[in-house]
């Protein structure tokens, strides 16, 4: 039996969380670092919780920075972060006595967003924090410390016809069980009145959702909480053992599948038109394969998410592609438009009188069978967020229909909480995007100093950019400073000899899958030699053209099909990294000069072929780049040099810096910022053309 068929033959299993808790640790903690250290414990243990799920609390005393007396304080997760990786300064802090007279303003469940509007009169010490809508779930329950989670074996079990049973069946009546309520105000009433109602429970189940639980300190909340997490997983997992998850196997996962996505998903972001381009992420784990392979699949995608946390980052139901069409262009571009027209639908059934205007309809998560799982969103974090929500999705369905049938999030009740006003009003004072977010560029020799520099300026706009270079190693070390600067999402490595066409098809199939397709391809691998006539052999031309006019040529055709799929987004763009000598003769290095003016000539053919598939095709003439370059690095300074008559160090530079009109030095960052303009929008009316940054060279001026 291999690995594949293994994946059929029993369901995936859920995580079981052991606790982590070191009194070593703990021990020296005062009592807000011990709730910051739980809630780190628990949000860093993927097996507890998904990103930026969940929020924990303590009710401390703490000296009134007025009056100086003793006050209850609620420390609560605040608005926004992780609880894995917050901070101190991740909690809000309110007066516990003025969070309970609060009550007085409450009529009841219309009054859920006005209550909101109340939290910050009760900060306490002008803790700048905003407090979350989760802040009366904590603040209503008379417990020291309060944990609320949605792990995925919890979630299971709310979301399923059979959770109210599962519940008591496991926990006898220690656990709680509370109907679909929407976080608010309005919920942390209910949840205090069944408490009250139920004297002894130690947690309550909230239906759709996840959990909340407490306990006197903050270590037997935190074991509370993992021990409830691992009786739920050790319950669906004994459930599952049975047999294989969602009716078992009807589609084998196809061994292409990868190659299968890399085409797919540049086809696929071509028809989602909209105000920002998309970027993609694709994964074939185990999980998606499990479910887009199994018989219950169609059935079970089409109900949608259950989690509020689920939903919002993957929308109210997936698009799924029949695997048999995938090379149907007019298929694809159906299948969207459909998807498209049932979202507007949704938004025209479900919105009320101040609903915000419908935001954008194109699906976030594309699932097919055999394949995987396709997300996209208008960044690379946010698209494989939402990637990892529907995983977390998938297991909830697996463990809910092991204990009955998957419930899914009521559909008014999703759009209230995707259209929620309050959440509107956050996305309206959040800043504009930067001007590349939702471009792809590619950057041949990405590794070398015009390449990273020109990476780096595209990384600062938003764009993702995939640095393709001979040298592996280099590239990787380029890639993991960037990841470091930009954040490791938006930075991709490959290795890509421009000479080995092979290569190249793989590095842009490696683009489309990383992240969806291209916007823009900066050819700038390059090489340079230096010999009179007599003393180039036909390996060294050979070898300049290989590069520079061949190289040029296979990586504009392999980009190509990936850039026509923008035109009607805007268009995408091609630009060459020239050279002063693609137009001005140069005495003693014939073959790189010559390969350099084809590669030119190369780029006006394309700006023509181009115009009707909105390709634009420009380049930019460097001369002289000496400093980072790989090129005069080695053999070809000293040629120049020797060719000048000046020592290959510092006298080099200077002679270039006075040979120019300007008598300046040109560096990379001259290059990138040149390379740049024309690879976005600024540049949208421009193709066909030459921009020299040469300091100023009247040889290669343009005629
Ligand atoms: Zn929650």
């Amino acid at each position: 039996m291999n690995a594949e068929t293994a994946i059929s033959a029993a369901a995936l299993p859920f995580a079981v969380p052991t606790s982590r808790w070191d009194d070593s640790v703990a021990g020296t903690l005062s009592p807000a670092e011990l709730l910051l250290y739980r809630s780190n414990l628990l949000g860093s243990d993927l097996t507890v919780t998904n990103f930026g799920g969940g929020n924990t609390s303590a009710k401390l005393t703490e000296t009134d920075p007025l009056t100086g007396e003793a006050v209850e304080v609620l420390w609560v997760k605040g608005s926004g972060g992780d609880i894995g990786s917050m901070k101190l300064d991740g909690f809000a802090t309110l007066y516990q006595h003025k969070l309970l007279g609060l009550e007085q303003h409450y009529g009841g469940p219309d009054d859920d967003d006005k209550m909101v509007g109340y939290l910050p009169h009760c900060t306490f010490n002008l803790n700048g924090r905003a407090a979350s809508i989760d802040t009366p779930l904590h603040s209503l329950l008379p417990f020291a410390h309060v944990d609320h989670v949605h792990p995925d074996a919890i979630i299971a079990l709310a979301a399923s016809s059979g959770g109210e049973a599962a519940t008591r069946e496991i926990w006898g009546g220690k656990i709680g069980w509370l109907g679909w309520k929407r976080p608010g105000y309005t919920l942390g009433v209910m949840l205090r009145d069944y408490v009250a109602a139920h004297p002894g429970v130690e947690g309550v189940m909230l239906a759709g959702h996840g959990i909340i639980c407490w306990a006197d300190s903050a270590k037997a909340c935190y074991e509370h909480t993992v021990q409830l997490i691992a009786d739920a997983a050790n319950y669906l997992n004994a459930k599952l053992a049975g047999g294989p998850a969602f009716g078992g196997r009807a589609v084998a996962p196809h061994p292409d599948r990868a190659a299968i996505a890399a085409d797919l998903m540049p086809r696929l972001r071509g028809c989602m038109t909209g105000v920002r381009r998309k970027l993609g992420h694709f994964s074939d784990d185990a999980e998606a394969l499990e479910f887009v392979g199994s018989v219950d699949f169609a059935r079970l995608a089409a109900l949608g998410t259950s989690c509020p946390d689920h939903f919002l980052r993957t929308k109210i139901a997936p698009l799924t592609l029949d695997p048999a069409r995938l090379q149907d262009d007019a298929y694809l571009a159906e299948q969207i438009a459909a998807y498209r027209a049932m979202y507007a639908a949704y938004y025209e059934r479900c919105k009320r009188p101040n609903s915000p205007p419908m935001r954008d309809a194109n699906p976030v998560v594309v699932l097919v069978p055999g394949v995987g799982r396709i997300t996209f969103a208008t960044d690379k974090t946010t698209a494989r967020l939402a990637g990892e929500f529907y995983g977390n999705a998938i297991n909830v369905m697996r463990g809910a229909e092991a204990i009955g049938d998957y419930i899914a999030l009521d559909e008014q009740e999703a759009f209230d909480i995707e259209y929620w006003l309050l959440e509107e009003a956050k996305l309206q004072r959040m800043p504009a995007p930067k001007p590349m977010v939702g471009r792809i560029a590619l950057v041949t020799g990405g590794a070398g100093g015009i390449g990273a520099a020109t990476a780096a300026r595209f990384l600062r706009e938003g764009a993702c950019v995939v640095l393709a270079d001979r040298d592996a190693a280099a590239a990787e070390e380029v890639r993991a400073g960037f990841a470091r600067q930009f954040g490791a999402d938006v930075v991709r490595a490959v290795a890509c000899d421009v000479t080995d066409e092979a290569q190249v098809k793989a590095a842009f199939d490696f683009a489309a899958r990383e992240f969806g397709g291209l916007d823009v391809l900066v050819a700038n691998a390059g090489i340079a030699s230096s010999a009179p006539i007599e003393q180039t052999t036909v390996e060294l031309w050979d070898r300049n053209f290989d590069v520079l006019a061949q190289g040029y040529f296979l990586t504009a055709k392999h980009a190509w099909p990936l850039l026509k799929r923008m035109k009607d987004q805007g268009g995408s763009s091609v630009v060459f990294i020239g050279s002063k000598n693609a137009v001005a003769a140069a005495a003693g290095a014939s073959a790189y000069a010559s390969a350099k003016a084809a590669a030119n000539h190369l780029a006006r053919c394309l700006a023509l072929e181009g115009a009707p598939e909105g390709i634009r095709v420009n380049v930019v003439n460097p001369d002289a780049v000496i400093r980072g370059s790989k090129i005069w690095d080695g053999d070809w300074r000293k040629e120049r040099a020797a060719s000048n008559k000046v020592d290959a160090g510092e006298e080099l530079e200077a002679h270039y810096r006075n040979r120019s009109m300007l008598k300046r030095d040109v560096v990379p960052e001259d290059i990138a910022e040149a390379a740049y303009w024309l690879g976005s929008d600024l540049s949208a009316k421009s193709t066909g053309n030459m921009i020299n940054v040469d300091a100023g060279n009247v040889q290669a001026f343009t005629r």
